[in-house]
């Protein structure tokens, strides 16, 4: 694709890296046919090849951003074109450097919301009161919203031995002090900021599938939310502050620990882009390289550290929905799969796994028709087979979908013991 970007944005990173991605689109089209909204509307700006031209369009200046905006809006960062270009077009990249100079504010009731998401989900301090409140009310609250709460017994659920953070530059004497403190074999989890409070159960139930193999796990307190919220909404510079704040808690412990775990997929596939969102940082880029090193999905870890696991309840079907950001944003393909199915699952066919369910970080809220069509067409294929559980890898597809059917949902890790 020709270009014509303004010489001051060029000489800027983003613009280079705008560039690069503008021109390696060759326009074939192909990305379309795996689009989960543009199989729902069949409008090609609501399509990544329609998307790149609006964002060229943007980029290059002089056009009516409020087009671009609509229909980058709709867009739900699922990645699923970038897993079917053949040229490698890096759409997700792209989208946010578009949605960095649309910047995070919008008009009217959806401007109002993005604030208080913005606002509210990154901060358990915050969301956490508003869900016991809400968990208390749980009686007179409409059946829909009740399947966002967690369940009494799983909203006490605590993970204990949290680590306190050292600062990052420290003597060699506090570094020992470190490890002293430390078991032979040991991990770190993230926390996430939803999933502490809506589905913490999954990481306990971790932590005692690693504790009875000998493995500690142990969360770390200034654990910041990963940036996604703020970067999927155009909010840059204040992902950028809880991205730092995350490498300068979990930076002391790159050395001194085998992984980091992430049981949310949404939140891994961020921090595993560390490196390149703080590239041109002199301060930051290397202790990103370093953490964002040591980050593995749980599947990824499950899986090199050869646990040896086993389903809990024989002969169970299960239908598995791989979320986005584990499929095409890590390129995470197949291992649940194979761990379920070597510990005793039988896994049902499901089909269309490559499309979004619709949940999408905070997509379920802002676009909630599209939202909801998403999620129908995705529960009519989990659910085909009858299995008696639906399991995926993050809180934000566990809760979309559990909202909308009466068969259990779960993280997948919470079958096997
Ligand atoms: S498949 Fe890739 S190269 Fe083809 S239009 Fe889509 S983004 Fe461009
Ligand atoms: S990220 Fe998903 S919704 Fe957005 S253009 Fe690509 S395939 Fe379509």
């Amino acid at each position: 694709m020709q270009t014509n970007l303004p010489a001051d944005f060029i000489a800027t990173s983003a613009g280079q890296r705008a560039n690069e991605i503008l021109r390696s689109c060759v326009h074939c089209g192909f990305c379309n046919a795996t689009c989960p909204t543009y199989q729902l509307s069949g409008d090609e700006l609501d399509g990544p090849r329609g998307r790149i031209y609006l964002i060229k369009e943007l980029l290059e200046g002089g056009y009516d951003s409020t087009r671009a905006m609509t229909h980058l809006d709709r867009c739900l960062t699922c990645r699923a074109c970038e897993t079917t270009c053949p040229s490698g077009v890096a759409y997700g990249e792209l989208a946010e450097i578009a949605r960095v100079r649309l910047g995070p504010s919008r008009s009217g009731l959806n401007g109002l919301m993005r604030q208080v998401l913005r606002w509210l989900i990154p901060y358990p301090k915050r969301l956490s009161p508003l869900v016991t409140l809400a968990s208390k009310a749980r009686l007179v609250l409409p059946k829909q919203l009740r399947r966002y709460l967690p369940e009494p017994t799983q909203s006490k659920v605590r993970l204990p031995a949290d680590f306190q953070s050292q600062p990052r530059q420290k003597t060699d004497g506090d570094h020992d002090a470190v490890v002293e403190a430390l078991p032979s074999r040991q991990v770190v989890i993230l926390q996430g900021c939803v999933q502490r409070v809506v589905t913490a159960e999954v990481n306990t139930h971790l932590q005692t599938l690693l504790a009875a193999r000998g493995i500690k796990m142990m969360t770390v307190q200034a654990e910041a939310c990963c940036g996604a919220l703020d970067l999927h909404l155009g909010a840059e510079s204040a992902a950028l502050k809880k991205i730092k704040a995350n490498i300068d808690a979990l930076a002391p412990l790159v050395g001194l620990v085998d992984a980091i775990i992430s049981t949310a997929s949404g939140c891994g596939v961020t921090f595993k882009d560390y490196p390149r969102l703080l590239a041109d940082d002199p301060e930051y880029a290397e202790p990103a390289v370093a953490v964002a090193g040591l980050v593995q999905d749980v599947a990824e870890y499950v899986a090199t550290a050869d646990l040896d696991l086993a389903v809990a309840q024989k002969g169970i079907k299960v239908a598995w929905h791989p979320p986005c950001s584990l499929q095409h944003g890590q390129q995470v393909t197949g291992v649940v799969e194979e761990l379920l199915t070597r510990a005793g699952c039988e896994l049902v066919p499901v089909a269309d796994a490559h499309l979004c369910c619709g949940s999408a970080g905070t997509y379920s809220i802002l676009q909630p028709a599209r939202a909801k069509a998403l999620r129908e067409e995705k529960l009519e294929a989990l659910q085909k087979q009858s299995p008696d559980v639906i399991v995926t890898a993050n809180v934000g597809c566990q809760t979309f979908l559990a909202q909308a059917t009466p068969v259990a949902v779960r993280h997948w890790i919470e079958l096997l013991k």
